[in-house]
């Protein structure tokens, strides 16, 4: 009996022994993969247990803005939404998202002249219920002549908290995306105004230009759109607005 004990504890302790080696070298192989996240730990404990609202702007019969080359504003909108989502849940923010899938919310029952007003009006309706401390709507910009390009945030200009945050989340899109001439601005955006959290308009890039458009279509270059708003919410909850 005695000696049968020993090799059932001996079993167990290569058993541990092999699983924590498995759980270190995968967390190695993690973190090789993901070098810009790991940067702002230090600050996850003062932003752990926030709630943000991530609006992946139009979905469903919405397209919103498309590019030459058939890129749809909905589509890449939603990526970066859903990667957001994965970096700030990753330090314990939680995120409420107004949609996960390719939908819109033209019949939602809100009395309403349109259906793209239903749409609007049932987001900020969400966030406000949520209790959220931030509003974050994803998307991407167009214009006629396809010269104007780079990303860029609004906020509505009667929530000072809402500059802070646009003018985090602009800082870092310069330091992860490049040289970018653009401020944040101010915009009269139906969701930011009837949202109540402070909140901001995330223009991606234009998808009017043909050089942004390629790099939206890149799977990497939106994880690195993420990572830039993820690291300004990080900024803006600890108070650390870069000085532009
Ligand atoms: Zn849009």
């Amino acid at each position: 009996m005695f000696r049968k004990r020993i090799v059932v504890v001996t079993l167990r302790g290569q058993f541990v022994y092999g699983f924590m080696i498995a759980v270190v070298l995968g967390m190695g192989i993690w973190m090789l993969q993901e070098p810009a996240i790991w940067t702002s730990l230090p600050f996850a404990s003062l932003i752990s247990g926030k709630k943000v609202v991530i609006d992946a702007g139009h979905g469903g019969s919405d397209p919103g803005a498309k590019s030459a080359s058939g890129l749809l504003e909905k589509s890449i909108n939603l990526d970066v939404a859903l990667r957001l989502k994965k970096y700030l849940s990753r330090i314990g923010v939680y995120c409420v998202m107004t949609r996960e899938g390719d939908r819109d919310f033209f019949n939602e029952n809100i009395p309403s002249a349109s259906s793209k007003a239903r749409d609007l009006v049932y987001r900020a309706q969400v966030a406000n219920q949520s209790g959220a401390e931030v509003f974050l709507s994803v998307h991407a910009n167009s214009f006629p002549q396809a010269i104007y390009h780079g990303a860029q945030t609004f906020y509505n200009v009667h929530k000072p908290l809402s500059k802070k945050l646009a003018y985090a989340i602009q800082y870092y899109f310069v330091k992860e995306l490049g040289p970018n001439k653009r401020r944040p601005k101010t915009g009269d955006f139906r969701v930011l105004n009837d949202t109540r959290m402070p909140g901001a308009m995330i223009e991606i890039g234009f998808l009017s230009n043909p050089g942004e458009a390629e790099l939206l279509n890149n799977p990497q270059y939106r994880d690195r759109v993420a990572v830039a708003i993820y690291h300004g919410v990080i900024a803006y909850f600890t108070n650390q607005i870069p000085n532009f």
